[in-house]
């Protein structure tokens, strides 16, 4: 197979490398990618931007970053010795432990050899004639590849507030997604955070106890609730090793392939007293179960959406001391869910703190960053450390940053100005032999499963084209149409379909991205990979190959 896609290739610049598939991103979908092609005896580079792989547990680095998904729903499923020889710690596991299992993961199936690291991705254009991708890197250096995989990740492309001056801050700032990795010094300084979205709900429990004092701004307050996480006994362990198959068969028949799914009843199928008690329940219960095995009207209907917003807002009364602080930090303008629920562990609890203050900054807007901290319209705060934890410009931003090209020059950001356009996710309408892991438009949810269902779909998708002798594959018009429009159809019937975040492609630092798109799919993981299945077994009439 590698005879037939490499020689067939026009030699235009002999000495641009070339390889069967070029991957971008060595994250949990770039490992797995390479992986799988691999085996089909394919000669793959993967270029990443970090200096090792681990994607987002790479970069997220920031105290107190973990999983929302249940570890022993998350790992790789794909190999029975790594599930055999890899122990998890955590039920969430903490960032430091999954970056160590990736690392594990790429030395086990020796990853590294076909992996260039620091080196990013700059642009990637098509050659109509001899059917590939020019790919070039920052420093300029160019490789050339038949196919072209981005595995960029929805949530890598971080933002920095655009707020003025944030250049002439002179104490120390970090970004919750650039972490160093060097460890940072909390201890007796004066810390101020901008944001607070899941990753400030992580960072704020975990340095509350060593700073001497911390600042919170907030633009937005979200919806919260327990994590709950506990260690994994040896014992525990052994369990769950048992109950491997059973756990991953679990994710595959819910909607999001977490283990949790939406309770059959609807909100006001049941009493008062019942209804309590099941919320009192679920937000009792470790991880997602309060978001996603909810009544299944949560999500859809106002009257359900704003009664479990009320309970949520009751256990944020109850458990944050100053009634001011916490009205300021029940959210006034969108409902329970609607955004991604961050999971916390003592975030509101931070706020009964003597030393923490939260900056309402509809109130008193931050005019500019300054040398010393954050000048608000009330005053100027001084720091020794500045925390961004500002967010991503979500699932499309990633793609903006490459100067990607189909045919006749045509950009994606371009053909995509109006949002994304693709067939199930996996090929964007106009770019041939570009595929995409975890991209708009595709089933994501508990993020690994989801991974290695478009991994495996996509591998078998080029075994097709190599047995066929086939080197071009875009989908046709008509399917990008039928998928897209379903896509937008499965967004418009939740009230999350209304609300700013970037799940519906908002993000006000970034011009142009004001407006909501819909950027994910929000139907069943379960339908989604029955439609794919049904395309694999109709022999792929959904695209034009050649
Ligand atoms: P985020 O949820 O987008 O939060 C960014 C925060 O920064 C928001 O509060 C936002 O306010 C604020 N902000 C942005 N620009 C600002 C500005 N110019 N001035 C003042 N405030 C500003 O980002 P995130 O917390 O990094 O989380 C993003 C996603 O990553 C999550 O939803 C989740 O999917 C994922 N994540 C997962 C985990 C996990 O698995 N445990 C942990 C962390 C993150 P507005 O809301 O008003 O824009």
């Amino acid at each position: 197979m590698p005879d037939t896609l490499i020689t067939s290739t026009r030699d235009a610049n002999p000495d641009t490398e070339r390889f069967d598939a070029i991957i971008v991103g060595a994250g949990i979908s770039g490992m797995y990618q390479l992986y799988r092609l691999r085996e089909l005896g394919l000669r793959v580079r993967v270029f990443e931007t970090g200096g090792d792989v681990g994607g987002t547990w790479y970069w997220n680095r920031y105290p107190g970053a973990r999983f929302d998904s249940e570890s022993w729903s998350y790992g790789f499923s794909f190999s029975e010795e790594l599930l055999q020889d890899w122990n998890w710690t955590e039920h969430f596991s903490p960032q430091p432990d999954t970056l160590r299992y990736l690392n594990h993961v790429a030395d086990r199936f020796d990853l590294r050899r076909d992996m260039q690291f620091n080196s990013r991705v700059a642009a990637a254009h098509w050659q109509e004639d001899t059917r590939e991708w020019i790919v070039t890197l920052d420093g300029g250096e160019q490789y050339r590849g038949r196919f072209l995989f981005t595995a960029l990740g929805p949530l890598s492309a971080y933002t920095m507030p655009n707020i003025p001056g944030t250049e002439t801050y002179g104490g120390e700032a970090h970004h919750t997604a650039r972490w160093p990795h060097h460890p940072v010094d909390f201890n007796g300084r004066h810390v101020g955070v901008i944001g607070t979205g899941a990753s400030a709900i992580q960072t704020l429990p975990e340095i509350v106890d060593k700073v001497a004092s911390l600042t919170v701004f907030q633009r937005t307050p979200n919806w919260a609730a327990p994590l709950h996480n506990s260690k994994i006994t040896a014992a525990e362990h052994e369990a769950i090793r048992a109950r491997y198959p059973e756990i991953f068969a679990r994710c595959r028949e819910t909607v999001s392939c977490f283990i949790h799914t939406p309770d059959p009843r609807r909100t006001f199928d049941v009493s008062e007293e019942e209804r309590e008690a099941f919320w009192e329940k679920l937000y009792a219960e470790p991880g997602f179960g309060i978001w996603m095995a909810n009544f299944r009207d949560m999500l859809t209907d106002q009257d359900a959406n704003d009664a479990i917003s009320a309970f949520v807002a009751r256990k944020i009364r109850q458990r944050v001391k100053d009634p001011a602080v916490a009205e300021k930090l029940i959210p006034k303008n969108h409902g329970f869910g609607t955004r991604r629920v961050p999971l916390e562990s003592g975030y509101y609890e931070v706020f009964n703190r003597d030393h923490v203050t939260l900056v309402d900054i509809n109130e008193t807007p931050i005019e500019r960053i300054t040398p010393k901290g954050v000048k608000t319209t009330d005053r100027e705060y001084e720091f020794d450390l500045l925390i961004y934890a500002t967010g991503f410009d979500g699932v499309t931003g990633a793609y903006d940053r490459i100067d990607i090209r189909g045919p006749n020059g045509l950009r994606l950001a371009d053909a995509w100005a109006e949002g994304p356009r693709t067939f199930l996710g996996l090929q964007p309408e106009g770019f041939p032999n570009l595929f995409m892991l975890m991209g708009p438009h595709t089933a994501r949810g508990n993020i690994p499963r989801s991974i290695e269902q478009s991994v495996e779909w996509l591998t078998a998708l080029v075994r097709f084209l190599s047995d066929n002798g086939y080197t071009r594959i875009e989908p046709r018009a008509e399917p990008v149409a039928e998928w897209t429009r379903h896509v937008i159809d499965a967004a418009r019937i939740l009230l999350s379909y209304n609300v700013d975040s970037w799940m519906t492609g908002v993000n006000k630092n970034v011009e142009g991205r004001t407006v909501r798109r819909v950027v994910g799919y929000n139907g069943s993981a379960v339908r989604y990979r029955k439609r794919a299945d049904a395309v694999a077994a109709g022999g792929y009439r959904e695209f034009l190959v050649s």
